[in-house]
Parts: structure tokens; C-alpha cells; sequence
């Protein structure tokens, strides 16, 4: 679908047309979230993006200057409350609507994502899951109000929310609240027409995925059992998000989206 053409242009030029979004977790090139923002663009999408303080502003800055000047950049740390509350409010300010969001953010430290699940501190379980899992419904709060005319959330999720996966361990169970936390908003939103999904996707090199055990043993391994027999790409993600902001998708909520090149089906 993504891939018909129309009067010479992709279809994917159009889907997004005059909507507006938000977009948090560009950290840099390689980040999902850069890949995800470059295909909404490219569908007519108007951006705001976000950046976890001044460190990650300059990245930002230089991505965004060059492919979709213009772009509303705002600094949010979501465990600081009043950076999600100014976040929101300028965002009301320069858009007055907004269509969607995607939450493409998660945390863990590095010492809780190899060895034993056992062995994770309460420190480290309560940070994962406050900025990966506690974030989608904080967010989703403070997006409503905006989405006056519906809207769509996505978020991004990973195969150890319901599977083991050596290493990931913590992250694996702020998935699975990520995941469960999907189903719950798309009951209480649905009613005002919003609708939230996760993307769960194979691995991909980035700068979150190096703080993962053994990361590369991942990939390979995905490649070699998927039945597309490679890795996905940060833009089939992207592409992906496309459809479910679009009214392409206007029937599915609540649902966890295999972008994984078919790992997840797999049995022997
Ligand atoms: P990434 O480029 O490192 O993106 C992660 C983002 O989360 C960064 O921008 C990071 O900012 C941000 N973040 C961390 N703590 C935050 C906080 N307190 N407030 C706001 N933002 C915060 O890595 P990525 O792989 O693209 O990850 C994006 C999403 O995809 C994550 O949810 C990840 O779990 C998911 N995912 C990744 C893979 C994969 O293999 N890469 C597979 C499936 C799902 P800082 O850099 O400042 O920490």
C-alpha cells in the first residue's frame, strides 16, 4: 500500500498531509525515531521534536536544519514533570491541534542489561520502567487534550516483552508494561477517537541497542531465523508509523505491530 504510486509520486507523500505531530527520542542519525521522523515528513507531516537537555540539542539541531527547517525543538526530560507540562504547552502554542505522537524513548542502566535478571536493583527496575513504560500513559495524558479531532500514539517495543532474550532483561520487563500499558490507554482513549499502538522491532544498531549485552550475537541471530532471512531497517519502522498516524489504519488499536521481518512467527 505504502508503495503505490499516484500522479508520479509515492502515496506515502500525501497520507500525512497537514497533520501535525510530536516526536520524542532523536538522539542522533541512527536513533528510530530520526528514521520515523524523515518518513512522516515525507508525508506532509509538520514536526515538533523533542531532546533529553542541552547535550542532545546540538544533534537535533544540525538533523533538523538541513532536512525540515522550521521544526519546533524542545527540551524534555520526562522525569521531570514540568518539562512534559512546558513540552505540551508550546506545542499547543505553535500547532493549537495535535494528530500524533511517537514515544520512541526508553532507558536501563548499562549494568542491569547483561547477567541475571535477579541481580536488578530496585534503583535500576524503578528507572527503566519510569522513563521506558511509566512515560506512555504520561505522555498520553498530556497529548489528549490536543487531539481534539482523534489522534494516534505510537510507541516502540521489542520481542523480549513476551519472550526471554539474554541480556535485556529489565528492559524486557518494561516492554511488557509498555506493551500492557498500550492495551489499557487504547480502552480509555478510544472514546475521543485516539488510538495507540506499539511497533515492535528486530534489532537495530543504535545507540540504546549498544548498551545491550552482546548485541551483535542479537543480530546475527535474528538475521539467520527471520524469514526475510536479514535485519529490519530503521525505516521500515518508520514507514510503518506512517501507516498507523494515517487513516490508513483507523480500525487498529491497541495492538503490538510486528516490524521484525517475521522473527517473532518462527517456531523450529
Ligand atoms: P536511541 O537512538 O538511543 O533512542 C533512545 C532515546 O530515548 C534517546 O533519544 C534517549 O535520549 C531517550 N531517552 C532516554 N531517557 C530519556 C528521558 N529521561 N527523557 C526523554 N528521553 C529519554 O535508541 P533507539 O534504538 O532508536 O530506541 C528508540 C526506541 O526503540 C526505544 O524505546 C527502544 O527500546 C526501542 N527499540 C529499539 C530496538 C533496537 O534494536 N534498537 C528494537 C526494538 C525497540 P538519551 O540519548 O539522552 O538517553
Amino acid at each position: 500500500m505504502l508503495l503505490c504510486v499516484f500522479a508520479g509520486q509515492n502515496i506515502i507523500n500525501f497520507m500525512l498531509k497537514d497533520k501535525n505531530g510530536i516526536i520524542f527520542g532523536v538522539a542522533n542519525k541512527r536513533s528510530i525515531a530520526w528514521a520515523t521522523a524523515q518518513a512522516l515528513h515525507e508525508a506532509g507531516a509538520n514536526l515538533a521534536f523533542t531532546y533529553q537537555g542541552e547535550r542532545l540539542k546540538e544533534n537535533v539541531e544540525s538533523l533538523t536544519s538541513a532536512a525540515m527547517p522550521g521544526s519546533l525543538l524542545l527540551s524534555c526530560d520526562v522525569t521531570k514533570q514540568e518539562e512534559v507540562d512546558e513540552t505540551f504547552r508550546e506545542v499547543g502554542e505553535k500547532f493549537g491541534r495535535l494528530d500524533f505522537l511517537i514515544h520512541s524513548i526508553a532507558f536501563a542502566p548499562r549494568e542491569a542489561l547483561g547477567g541475571e535478571y535477579l541481580d536488578t536493583t530496585r534503583e535500576a527496575f524503578l528507572t527503566a520502567l519510569e522513563i521506558s513504560a511509566y512515560s506512555l500513559p504520561q505522555l498520553a495524558r498530556a497529548a489528549a487534550p490536543l487531539m481534539t479531532e482523534g489522534g494516534s500514539i505510537v510507541s516502540m517495543s521489542y520481542y523480549g516483552a513476551e519472550k526471554v532474550v539474554a541480556g535485556y532483561n529489565v528492559m524486557g520487563v518494561a516492554k511488557a508494561a509498555l506493551e500492557a500499558s498500550t492495551r489499557y490507554l487504547a480502552k480509555d482513549l478510544g472514546p475521543r477517537n485516539i488510538r495507540i499502538n506499539a511497533i515492535s522491532a528486530g534489532p537495530i544498531q543504535t545507540l540504546s541497542a549498544r548498551g545491550v549485552a552482546d548485541f551483535s550475537t542479537m543480530l546475527k541471530h535474528h538475521a539467520e531465523r527471520a524469514p526475510l532471512g536479514r535485519n529490519v531497517e530503521a525505516r521500515e519502522v518508520g514507514n510503518t508509523a506512517v501507516f498507523l498516524c494515517s487513516s490508513m489504519s483507523s480500525g487498529i488499536t491497541g495492538e503490538v505491530i510486528y516490524v521484525d521481518c517475521g522473527y517473532n512467527i518462527m517456531g523450529i
